[in-house]
């Protein structure tokens, strides 16, 4: 059997996933995974006080009890799977230094990337889509790939989640942002980082996995490592789309995914 994992998962803390964190690692118990990382998005660090949007992340004051649970969880089921600590970090431009000495208490194993907020707002959040519209996707998708640029080269992460996530409600790459796109191509591969293979955009408008099959081929080429992920917002989605994103990862012509451990990679066969 291939070394299962799910390297991307929430908690009921940030406000828009539910179910008890031990039905997420029952789940995946059950659908015979190796390892499960809680990955819940990181308070908001860049906005004023303790709880500034509660539907979009844990609050400030709820990250040591994230912590506590997770270590937690690992305890309960050491031996049926491995419980990882992770984090999905808003990458925001100029606000590093917060967010590094927010991380740093911490005994992290995997830290996610994410780009969510791009020229002042979000681009994945309910009615974003209109931003399309009112912004033009190609201003979207240059400032995006700008800053998921910055954010491998920032160094703090591990893996860089769903790639070209301005895409979640239906619009397309413009074809005048390719060279964007190539060029954070060539900043993972600069700087050593991992890119998620999420089965998230299957259940998305979009209807195909981050990232779309010509660059996740593009991210095997320059041999950038790969982490499977669902990013489950509730139990049941804990490896779901697991079958179609190996048959993903197989035909851009991946042979093998990674894992971590105190943020350390160990790689497997695919
Ligand atoms: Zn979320
Ligand atoms: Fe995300
Ligand atoms: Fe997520
Ligand atoms: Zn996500």
């Amino acid at each position: 059997m291939p070394y299962a994992t799910d390297y991307h998962v929430h908690t009921f803390r940030c406000g828009h996933a539910g179910g008890a964190s031990r039905d997420y690692v029952r789940t995946a118990i059950a659908k015979g995974l190796d390892e499960i990382a809680f990955t819940d998005h990181v308070p908001l660090y860049f906005m004023e006080g303790d709880d500034p949007l509660p539907e979009f992340a844990m609050a400030k004051d709820e990250l040591d009890g994230y912590v506590a649970e997770v270590l937690a969880l690992r305890e309960e089921f050491r031996g049926d799977i491995d419980v990882l600590l992770g984090l999905e970090c808003d990458y925001v431009e100029g606000r590093e230094p917060e967010l590094r000495s927010l991380l740093s208490p911490y005994p992290w194993d995997v830290l996610l990337g994410s780009v969510h907020w791009v020229a002042g707002a979000w681009i994945d959040a309910p009615g974003s889509a209109r931003r399309h519209e009112v912004e033009g996707s190609r201003a979207i998708f240059s400032e995006y790939y700008r800053l998921l640029s910055l954010a491998a080269a920032s160094g703090m992460f591990d893996v860089l989640t769903h790639f070209d996530l301005p895409k979640k409600f239906g619009h397309r790459r413009p074809f005048e942002c390719a060279g964007d796109e190539a060029a954070a191509v060539e900043a993972a591969r600069e700087s050593g980082i991992a890119v998620e293979l999420s089965s998230a955009g299957l259940r998305k408008p979009i209807g195909e996995p981050y990232p779309a099959p010509p660059l996740l081929r593009a991210l095997v080429l320059a041999e950038i490592p790969l982490v499977l992920s669902s990013d489950a917002h509730a139990p049941q989605e804990v490896a779901w789309g697991r079958a179609a994103i190996l048959e993903t990862a197989a035909a851009a012509g991946a042979v093998e995914h990674v894992s971590f451990s105190r943020r350390k990679r160990t790689r497997h066969p695919l």
